[in-house]
């Protein structure tokens, strides 16, 4: 931010990071850009549209940006329930406790969502720049993508 003009000063980026490391950065709720640990959230579940340290916008002129977000938490909802349930039965075979599987994948299902929801945005972040490569305009901070 520019405390004379109050505009958001949008950092450029020298070292775009490779691929593992985007994913790494989403999977650990952080900005895939720089790497910053808040990245664009000002709570849990609530956001702004640019990184706190890069300037740099989730949406990349993506308009439909949270359907991908919801993909990606409904995938890593699922993917915990499923080890959930897999970790428990196999822990207990052969007298697996039904209901208490049940109620630990109850209580996965219902919580997942919530726990998700800031990794979910960070991680599609992630896929999003793996998938759309940034041009050379948006790494230097000149603009967002255009689809
Ligand atoms: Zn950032």
């Amino acid at each position: 931010m520019d405390p004379s003009s109050g505009q958001l000063i949008v950092r450029p980026v020298s070292d775009f990071p490779s691929r593992p490391r985007l994913l790494a950065r989403g999977l650990t709720r952080r900005c895939a850009w720089c790497g910053d640990r808040k990245a664009y959230f000002t709570g849990w579940f609530k956001r702004q549209e640019r990184c706190h340290a890069c300037g740099h916008a989730y949406r990349r002129g993506d308009e439909a940006f949270e359907l991908g977000a919801i993909t990606a938490n409904i995938i890593l909802t699922f993917g915990s329930l499923l080890l959930t349930v897999l970790v428990l039965v196999l822990l207990t075979a052969p007298d697996v406790p039904v209901l208490g599987v049940m109620l630990a994948a109850g209580a996965v299902g219902l919580f997942g969502p919530a726990i998700f929801y800031p990794v979910s945005f960070t991680l599609w972040q992630a896929v999003d720049l793996w998938m759309r490569r940034p041009t050379p305009a948006e790494l230097s901070g000149e603009g967002d993508a255009t689809l």
